[in-house]
């Protein structure tokens, strides 16, 4: 198994740990304009899924 040969200073742990929250959980962002939405699901903002116009938006 691959081991680390050095041990994670305190600095760089810390800086990996302090990003994550960043980014909102459970999201991703619809291709076509760009909204955030839920993942594996319809887009709210122009009713887009996999490239296909789904549902139809006013
Ligand atoms: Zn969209």
């Amino acid at each position: 198994m691959a081991v680390p040969k050095r041990r994670t200073s305190k600095s760089k742990r810390d800086k990996r740990r302090a990003n994550w929250k960043l980014s909102i959980p459970g999201m991703s962002i619809c291709p076509k304009c760009g909204e955030i939405k839920l993942p594996h699901r319809v887009c709210k903002s122009c009713g887009t899924y996999k490239k296909m116009d789904v549902i139809d938006v006013e």
